[in-house]
């Protein structure tokens, strides 16, 4: 397979549901059975990107009604309300990021739902990948991220017996959706995120290859 934009061998990575070309760094997926264009960003890094491996998460703004849930703000404190968020996120609509790559039932909900309450920037990111920079294949589709939004929620929410008696009945409206790509470095043998301190063992994204 060729990439559309400059005719460089796209990588065939079995279970992949976009594809990225390590030529032009454009990303690519099948929409409505045509081979189209995935806007994707990814995060700036300071540090050099040695043993830096960028992974991917699906990065979905809504709206929730039924919930008194309406920030980004909101969500953090109903589950860390003894820490104050960052100030900017009462202005930011609910947000969730969900590993666009497989892993098993209990470090998928583990994993969603840190990184939806950790402290990064999500504003920032609409540059593109360099290219030759090591990435994780997108495996998960939108749809099915898309579809584990509540069980997210569900999990985070699981102590707060109000909240979470709602959210059954709690509608969800997808405002925005896109791809995003964090840095994460390659220590002993996790990948930890060089913005949360979110680690993941290797073997796990290996073994989530099979599910
Ligand atoms: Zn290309």
């Amino acid at each position: 397979m060729l990439c559309p934009e400059c005719g460089y061998n796209l990588p065939a990575v079995s279970g992949a549901v976009a594809l990225l070309c390590q030529n032009c760094s454009r990303a690519w997926w099948v929409r409505r059975g045509r081979f189209s264009p995935l806007a994707y960003g990814a995060l700036k890094i300071s540090a050099s990107s040695k043993d830096l491996s960028f992974l991917p998460f699906w990065h979905l703004t809504m709206g929730l009604s039924g919930l008194p849930i309406k920030s980004r703000a909101d969500l953090r404190l109903s589950v860390i309300s003894y820490q104050n968020p960052p100030e900017a996120w009462s202005r930011e609509a609910v947000q969730i990021l969900i590993p666009a790559f497989k892993l098993s039932p209990r470090l998928f909900l583990r994993v969603a739902g840190n990184m939806s309450l950790a402290p990064i920037d999500l504003s920032q990111g609409d540059q593109g990948l360099k290219p030759g920079q090591r990435t994780e294949p997108v495996r998960l589709p939108l749809e099915e991220a898309a579809q584990a939004v509540k069980v997210i929620l569900s999990d985070l929410l699981k102590r707060h017996r109000k909240l979470y008696s709602l959210i059954p009945k709690t509608r969800l409206r997808l405002r925005h959706t896109r791809l995003v790509y964090l840095p994460f470095k390659l220590q002993g043998r996790e990948f930890v995120d060089l913005y949360s301190g979110q680690a993941i063992p290797a073997n796990a994204i290996e073994l989530g290859k099979a599910i």
